[in-house]
């Protein structure tokens, strides 16, 4: 199943940008860490040495916190209309889209991904969520307000509301879709007039490296948007506690997620959006398209390795048809060809690195002792690259592990059910609710699910369906506010309430 590990080399261009020495991005300038420590980021296809970055901590997140401030209080960015921050938005994403193919390259040596996908799904995504935003940076509209006051009879007043930014952004993100997530982030802060210290993940912090260079070609004023490389431990907990940020919005797990509430609780009490992990339920009913919810059972928990937060994970399937599914998702996987995502052929990269992978084995040695077999998969490769084979879990039962918690690996459980009444307590019973996915040809049945299903995205017959227009994000543990569509827009805007006495 495993290609060559050889791979094609990337660009000129892109080996240049991820050879050369990185830095952070501070008030408009490209500076070293204050420490001048340094750290290297690997390639996991090969585990290799890929580049060397700048290791932020505290002293540049300080930094970084008060150019975003002055850049926000004062300057260019303060005074710009809201038409002219939608025109860099604009400029912004034409800039990439005239780099696809260079982010995509970046994408793959760093994170692990087909080249291919992230050519295809990763860049113009991102490309289509900063237009979005484009949009909304002149639509972010106040109300006017009737008001009645009764213990002043008699009182006229004009009353209105304002959307004002939120402030200083502290923009914590992970590695699984990197240009993508800082897309995610910045896209709204930059809209609705914030400005940013984005802390990316130190598994990948190349491509939004490479963004950074593209904000400032855009126009971007100095200081809007500040990128600070470093660990999650230093940077990113000195960013969540940071007295003078207004707002953290984190992507990650639901374990940082609590640390990042505890920090904001033990100091200004900042405002705080969470996109956390998830244990996503799939549904395939009796009466569904069989060959589709086939592929897109597949798709669900095996696109990007599944480290996907939404991934698919959990596949409840009616037991008169559970064989048929199990060996159709099989049959799936064995098709799938692991390989460096530079290789034109890998449908499936490693796992972002050697800690990823040893976690989704673990979860694997764990699901096994406890009983669970694997119809296919089940094992790691036997070469340098982090590479782990697309799994399908059988036997398994509730309490498990594997299908309790999240693997964040290409890793299903398949789970038989007979009644449909216990289907939905069965697919409900999970700490976290990011996402779920209906298959049946019934569209009452679809709908009725559809309004039980405790998640914030419900895909009826289709899986991983994106967009800049809708909002994403978590019931329960899997987070807090949403990401994308309006909903992102007044999470990172203030509303004040303005009233005269006429
Ligand atoms: P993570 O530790 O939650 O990392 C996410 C981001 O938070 C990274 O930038 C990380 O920095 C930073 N971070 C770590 N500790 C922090 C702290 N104490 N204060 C502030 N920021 C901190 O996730 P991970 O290590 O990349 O992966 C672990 C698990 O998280 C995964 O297996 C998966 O379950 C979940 N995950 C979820 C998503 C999602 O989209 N919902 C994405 C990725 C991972 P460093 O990079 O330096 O650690
Ligand atoms: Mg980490």
């Amino acid at each position: 199943m495993l290609l060559t590990t050889d791979a094609p080399q990337a660009s000129p261009d892109v080996q240049s940008f991820v050879g050369k020495d990185h830095k952070l991005l501070i008030a408009g300038e490209w500076v070293a860490a204050e420490s001048g420590k340094t750290f290297a980021v690997t390639n996991p296809a090969n585990g290799q040495p890929l580049a060397t970055v700048s290791e932020g901590d505290a002293a540049d997140v300080n930094r970084a916190v008060a150019a975003a401030r002055q850049a926000f209080e004062s300057g260019p960015w303060h005074a710009m209309t809201p038409s002219e921050r939608g025109k860099l938005l604009w400029k912004l994403a034409d800039l990439l889209e005239t780099h696809v193919e260079e982010f995509a390259e970046i994408e793959s040596l760093d994170n692990g991904k087909p080249r291919a996908v992230a050519a295809a799904a990763d860049i113009p995504l991102a490309v289509d969520l900063f237009r979005y935003m484009a949009g909304w940076a002149t639509k972010i509209e106040g109300t006017t307000i009737p008001i009645s006051v009764p213990y002043m009879p008699g009182a006229e007043f004009h009353s209105y509301t304002l959307r004002e930014p939120i402030g200083v952004v502290g923009q914590i993100i992970p590695w699984n879709f990197p240009l993508l997530m800082a897309a995610w982030k910045l896209g709204p802060a930059l809209a609705t007039g914030c400005t940013v210290v984005l802390k990316v993940a130190e598994e990948t912090p190349l491509s939004a490296l490479r963004l950074g260079q593209l904000i400032q070609e855009a126009g971007f004023p100095a200081g809007v948007v500040n990128i600070v490389t470093g660990f999650g431990e230093t940077a990113g907990a000195a960013l969540a506690a940071h007295p003078d940020v207004d707002k953290i919005a984190f992507t990650g797990s639901t374990e940082v997620g609590k640390l990042i509430v505890k920090a904001a609780g033990n100091t200004n009490l900042k405002k705080i959006t969470l996109e956390l992990g998830g244990k996503s339920p799939n549904i395939i009913l009796p009466d569904a398209d069989l060959p589709a919810a086939i592929v897109g059972a597949s798709n669900a928990i095996f696109f990007n390795h599944g480290q996907c937060c939404c991934a698919g994970s959990r596949l409840f399937v009616h037991r008169s048809q559970f064989e048929e599914v199990v060996d159709g998702v099989a049959e799936q996987a064995s098709q799938i060809k692991l390989g460096p995502g530079m290789h034109p052929d890998a449908g499936m990269g490693p796992m972002v690195s050697q800690i990823q992978q040893e976690r989704v084995c673990n979860y694997l040695e764990s699901g096994f002792r406890e009983g669970a077999r694997a119809v296919i998969g089940g094992n790691r490769s036997d070469t340098d690259g982090y590479f782990v084979e697309p799994t399908v879990l059988v036997d398994t039962k509730p309490e498990m592990q594997v299908v309790s918690e999240e693997i964040f690996g290409p890793v299903v459980a398949a789970v038989a059910f007979d009644d449909p009444e216990e289907l939905i307590p069965a697919a409900n019973n999970s700490i976290y609710g990011l996402a779920a996915a209906v298959w049946t040809q019934d569209v009452s049945k679809a709908h009725r699910l559809a309004k039980q299903l405790r998640a914030g995205s419900v895909w009826i017959n289709c899986y991983n369906v994106f967009d800049a227009a809708l909002p994403f994000g978590g019931y329960k543990q899997s987070g807090w506010g949403r990401e994308m569509g309006h909903e992102a827009i007044d999470l990172y805007t203030e509303t004040k309430a303005v009233t005269l006495q006429l």
